[in-house]
């Protein structure tokens, strides 16, 4: 696996425990997000009801479930933790919402990959606190309505697009999250050095923000990584020099590009005179699933403007040409 890959790992477990924020003040980032769900929460604590149901969605590493769980915490209720995956048949859905307490908050990762029967048993839950059950089978079948304790759903999604309008529907907030800014990460790295009892230099702390592709997940884990180095290597203190040697050491360059991404970009480069190139074709060429380019390689790219999406297919821009040091073709203009 990519060390910049934005997807949890092993090695993230047990730091992602201690380093994850617990109340809306210490969430750094997101202001827009933020600033609404505080009022919400406010609203729903002074009139003593569940918080709406919220709809969180944004590419992995960039605080979802740290998000649903500080809302949680400031409602003063319990968090109970699934996934979309996770939940095969209705009844085991069903299990997991009548041992709710009232006003809990239930967590459903990945809820675009819900299968449509347990989606179905998700709806009546979510509008109207109700479970509803066939009992008995052939003619004599009758479904009756069990009522459940009024409880907070929050999904999240990296793929806002799948989901079926009607579950899109139910939630009342929705809510996208969006990559971090390098001073934003630079702050999180600090806090999270602090919380693991590391000497980080400021300017450190920004060459690490700098290389983590706008994602909290990636820039704890980038900075374990230079805290092993400062340990092996210097006294313990990760100052910038150390965090730039270690970093170009794990071949991390300094927007955050690794292997892949340069593999991807030279060879649009080298063989489609850098594009438009479809897809399937560039999957092909470096020997990747197109999936894999479309929903992780790609979408970091484009938001840092080194590639471009145009019907004809993908083009490398001027300034992925100008970061990789190769002459800007004179056909490409600005
Ligand atoms: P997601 O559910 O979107 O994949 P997580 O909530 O698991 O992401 O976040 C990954 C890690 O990044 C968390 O363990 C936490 O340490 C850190 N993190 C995420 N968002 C923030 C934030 N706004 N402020 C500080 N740390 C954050």
């Amino acid at each position: 696996e990519r060390i910049v890959s934005a997807r949890l790992m092993m090695e993230d477990q047990t730091a992602e425990y201690s380093l994850r924020p617990r109340y809306l003040s210490e969430y750094i980032g997101q202001e827009r997000v933020k600033e609404n769900l505080k009022v919400y929460i406010e609203a729903a604590k002074m009139r003593r009801e569940a918080l709406d149901h919220v709809l969180l969605y944004g590419p992995p590493g960039l605080g979802k479930t740290t998000l649903s769980a500080i809302i949680a915490n400031e409602l003063g209720v319990n968090m109970r933790t699934t996934s979309g995956p996770a939940i095969e048949r209705p009844g085991d859905l069903a299990a997991i919402l009548s041992n709710l307490q009232e006003g809990d908050v239930l967590f459903i990762d990945e809820i675009h990959r819900l299968n449509r029967t347990v989606e179905e048993v998700l709806y009546p839950a979510m509008e109207d606190f109700a479970l509803d059950i066939m009992i008995g089978k052939g003619p004599s079948a009758r479904s009756i309505r069990l009522d459940l304790p009024k409880f907070t759903l929050v999904g999240a999604t990296t793929r806002a697009g799948l989901l079926s309008a009607p579950l899109r529907d139910r939630f009342g907030v929705v809510s996208r999250l969006e990559y971090y800014e390098v001073d934003e990460l630079a702050f999180i790295v600090s806090r999270s050095a602090d919380i693991l009892g590391v000497g980080l230099i400021g300017e450190a702390a920004r060459e690490i923000a700098m290389r983590s592709r706008g994602t909290p997940r990636i820039a704890n884990r980038l900075l374990k990584r230079v805290r092993d180095f400062a340990q092996v290597a210097g006294d313990g203190i990760i100052t910038a020099d150390l965090a730039r040697e270690a970093l170009e050491r794990m071949q991390v360059d300094p927007m955050g590009l690794d292997q892949i991404d340069h593999k991807m970009l030279r060879a649009m480069i080298d063989h489609f005179r850098g594009g438009p190139v479809g897809l399937d074709t560039i999957a092909a060429t470096i020997g990747e699933e197109s999936q894999t380019i479309e929903d992780v390689y790609e979408p970091y790219l484009m938001q840092i403007g080194f590639l471009q999406r145009t019907p004809r297919g993908r083009v490398v821009t001027v300034s992925a040409y100008r970061h990789l040091g190769l002459p800007v073709p004179g056909d490409r203009h600005k």
